[in-house]
């Protein structure tokens, strides 16, 4: 392999030139210059060396190059690939490495829109994890800097982007890094959160000690029951002498100076400061932020290619596919249950092997026929039911509250389907499954992960 052309940004002209690259004082500089570079050093600090790396994913060129950079810059870890390490050699191994990864991106293909750049990203890098930002200034307090460096000149909703990549299964949710409330009519985060009144819902509201005549019932501020010195209801004109059995302290505390109503607790509502409108705080939009991860399907189809299993994809997405770590965690949650308590929690555990997908699918009822096995998969299963996809090939279900009867009849059916299918236009799929119920059928010790080395053995 050639040797990587090196780029390298630095405040301090005398050492240039860095480790055998082209030294630049200014990313500006860098950019302008005609070569291209494989790797790009940032030898700058803090909010230097964080927006460097910024403009730098911002141009195409450099979208997906090994960029390196350091001192605490605070976006660098959402945008590039670690400090500068000591040893040059690890830096040429390492960009070697991210080489390999993307030359096998989608079988080879260049990524070229908003998505496949993104994808492309987190494919290549071991850890590639998109981190949210936060910044005072954007209206929802956090941004992927990732996705605006890439998102050019066509705006991007990072958040609907976000959903849309999980729910098509490309995407994973990670760690919980913060939750916000956010404006129901202009999606922005900047609320302020204000007492009022519970009736009017004016603004100008007070605590105001107030008294409670017994005589006739009155409610009126403390200052109203104040005559030459004596303490007279200004309604009934009862003199007060004893609290207790003449007069009291209501609860009601606060008074509203619009409508004059007593209150004992003011009401809450979160005024927007972009757009204006009030709402209650029940009916704010909640949102999680959180770190995205390229899940096991979307490393899937990145190896794969996206052109020619595509199809593939999109039927098996009509299923409701979780990660294989939270299936085999709910998995060992189901296998405890049973343990418990028997035959009140059974359930059972298919799994499908699909043979010969790739051949098969190449034609026009071979597509007909994996529509149809999936519909009727998806017929029995329930809201409750959960499904996983491993190498392509191996499709796991969890059953909860289906006996054996439940989980045969559903082999069957898939079964005598493929059959007629056959008949039909002697196109088959090499469908083999096994299957198992809980907890008759577990061994002593067997966890998820256990089990699912058993089945798996039973049909490769
Ligand atoms: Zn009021
Ligand atoms: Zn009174
Ligand atoms: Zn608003």
């Amino acid at each position: 392999m050639q040797n990587p052309a090196i780029g390298c940004l630095t405040r301090t002209p005398e050492t240039l030139p860095t480790r055998g690259g082209q030294g630049f004082t200014s990313v500006q500089s860098l950019l302008e210059a005609d070569d291209g570079f494989d790797i790009i050093l940032v030898d700058l600090e803090h909010d230097a060396a964080a927006d460097a790396v910024f403009l730098l994913r911002c141009d195409p060129r450099y979208r997906l190059s090994l960029i390196l950079a350091g001192k605490g810059a605070t976006n660098t870890p959402a945008l590039s690939d670690g400090p500068v390490p000591d040893d040059p050699h690890s830096i040429t191994s390492s960009w070697q490495r991210l080489h390999e990864r993307l030359a096998a991106f989608n079988q080879g293909n260049v990524p070229e829109r908003f998505d496949d750049h993104v994808l492309a990203w987190l494919w290549s890098r071991p850890e590639g994890t998109l981190r949210p930002l936060r910044h005072p200034h954007h209206p929802q307090f956090y941004y992927y800097p990732l996705l605006s460096a890439f998102a050019d000149d066509e705006p991007v909703n990072e958040m609907v982007w976000l959903q849309l990549m999980t729910e098509q299964g490309w995407l994973e949710s990670r760690d919980l890094v913060d939750r916000i409330r956010l404006c129901t009519h202009c999606g922005s985060a900047r609320l302020n959160y204000v007492d009022v009144c519970p009736d009017c819902h004016a603004l100008e509201i007070s605590r105001e000690p107030s008294l409670h005549c017994f005589t006739c019932g009155h409610v009126a501020p403390q200052e109203h029951f104040l005559k030459q010195g004596l303490m007279l209801c200004p309604n009934c004109l009862t003199r007060l002498r004893h609290i207790g059995s003449d007069y009291d302290r209501p609860l009601e505390n606060y008074r509203c100076r619009a409508c004059q109503s007593f209150f004992v607790d003011a009401e809450v509502e979160a005024r927007c400061l972009d757009c204006d409108t009030h709402h209650t705080p029940d009916e704010l939009r909640v949102r999680e932020i959180r770190n995205y991860r390229l899940s096991e399907q979307g490393r899937l189809r990145c190896r794969r290619g996206f052109s020619g299993d595509a199809q593939v994809e999109s039927h098996f997405g009509r299923l409701n596919l979780i990660s294989p770590a939270a299936f085999t965690n709910l998995l060992s949650w189901q296998i405890q249950q049973s343990r418990r308590y028997g035959a009140d929690a059974t359930g059972s555990v298919l799994l499908l092997r699909f043979g010969n997908l790739g051949e098969t699918l190449g034609q026009a009822r071979g597509t007909a026929l994996l529509e149809s096995l999936i519909d009727r998969i998806r017929e029995t299963i329930r809201e409750t039911d959960r499904c996983t996809r491993i190498q392509d090939e191996l499709l796991w279900l969890l059953l909860p509250h289906t006996g054996r009867a439940g989980m045969d009849r559903l082999r069957e059916r898939l079964a005598e389907l493929n059959r007629l299918f056959h008949e039909q236009d002697h196109v088959t799929i090499d469908l083999r499954s096994s299957g198992l119920t809980l907890p008759d059928e577990l061994l002593p010790q067997e966890d998820g992960e256990l089990l699912m080395a058993r089945l798996g053995g039973e049909v490769s």
